[in-house]
């Protein structure tokens, strides 16, 4: 059971004002002002962006908004079934101050600031002795993404160890750079990665604890012996939902302890209902870790985001490398060439 937030008032069915009998909406219950309303796809309500706290600029995000009560299941779909409704964002674009949201396939939500933002990346790189900065500068002039997008791509043919040994293997810039990509896929991303899907595989075991515990199949059973299908069941049934019991189950390592099973079988033997178990948290309204699950969720995308960024940040870098030594090598190549030819010219003269 999710509970209002302190600045949301308690839930008042009031359609249309007392006096004027004009239309009211939102948690104000105030009629339409003109002012930026979002409707709720639970309730089919209408409320105030300032009501919520929102900032209008998110405004564009929304990918489906509940209102607080249907979050709540005081309204919608979890005051039926239990299964309380969240409000869905879409992912915002990377340029930190542009609230649209990404375009299909894209970090981005246009060219212009898929390029813009790139410019920001190149404009903070700093590699000790490197010359990327002008370089790249001197690539993203051309305002076409598709060049820049195929640099290092459609750029110089790599030549052959044979005709260039070890032209990319002796580079020390090239080969630090490498080596920050390889610990920044290798080591780091992989980390988080494993973590969440272990955060993943623990919330499975928590629900499925909950599930045994507290499950829909004991309650249904439950009912079913008692042969009832009267209205006044159903209204039982769907008052048991919204208060649907659930375990905490935050533990501090995020290990499964045992198989779920064992789990209920111990918490079913005790006593008293207790509240820690194998280092997992059993309050049933515990305060304390309200959506742990969420906040470590969010948290470990964070890291992993910002680590997609250096890896970017770091591909890009070796193909610039990769290309002046392919361009040093050609350069170098066409110079011997014409001294080459030059010489039987004046032998010939
Ligand atoms: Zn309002
Ligand atoms: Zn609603
Ligand atoms: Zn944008
Ligand atoms: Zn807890």
């Amino acid at each position: 059971m999710v509970s209002l937030p302190d600045w949301c008032p308690a839930y008042n069915p009031q359609k249309k004002d007392a006096e004027t009998g004009e239309e009211v909406f939102c948690i104000c219950k105030k009629p339409d002002s003109g002012e930026l309303m979002v409707g709720c796809d639970g309730c089919d309500d209408w409320f105030h962006f300032s009501c919520l706290k929102m900032p209008t600029k998110y405004n564009e995000l929304v990918f489906s908004f509940y209102c607080p009560y249907c979050q709540a299941g005081v309204t919608g779909p979890g005051a039926t079934d239990g299964n309380l409704p969240k409000t869905l964002w879409r992912r915002k674009c990377r340029v930190s101050d542009c609230f649209k949201p990404v375009a299909e396939n894209s970090k981005y939500c246009s060219e212009g600031h898929a390029i813009s933002y790139l410019r920001g990346l190149v404009d903070r790189v700093e590699v000790p002795g490197h010359e990327a900065t002008p370089v790249l500068r001197e690539m993203l002039r051309e305002p076409d993404f598709d060049h820049f997008k195929g640099v290092g791509q459609n750029g110089l043919p790599t030549p052959s160890e044979q005709l260039a040994p070890g032209l990319f293997s002796n580079d020390a810039q090239l080969q630090e750079l490498e080596s920050q990509l390889q610990k920044v896929r290798g080591g780091a991303k992989r980390r988080v990665e494993t973590q969440l899907e272990q955060l993943a595989q623990y919330s499975k075991w928590v629900h499925a604890v909950n599930e045994l515990l507290f499950g829909d199949g004991n309650q249904e059973h439950a009912e079913s012996t008692s042969g009832s299908r009267s209205k006044a069941s159903r209204a039982q049934k769907r008052k048991k939902a919204v208060k649907k019991k659930a375990i905490c189950g935050y533990s501090a390592s995020l290990v499964v302890p045992c198989p779920a099973e064992q789990f209920v079988s111990e918490f079913k033997e005790l006593e008293d209902e207790p509240t820690e178990l194998r280092g997992v948290c059993c309050k049933l309204r515990c305060t304390r870790h309200l959506d742990w699950a969420g906040t470590q969720e969010n948290g470990l995308q964070f890291q992993l985001e910002s680590l997609e960024s250096s890896e970017e940040r770091l591909q890009l870098l070796v193909k610039i490398r990769e290309d002046q030594l392919k361009l040093q090598f050609y350069k170098k190549l066409t110079q011997i060439d014409t001294t080459s030819i030059k010489i039987p010219l004046k032998n010939e003269s």
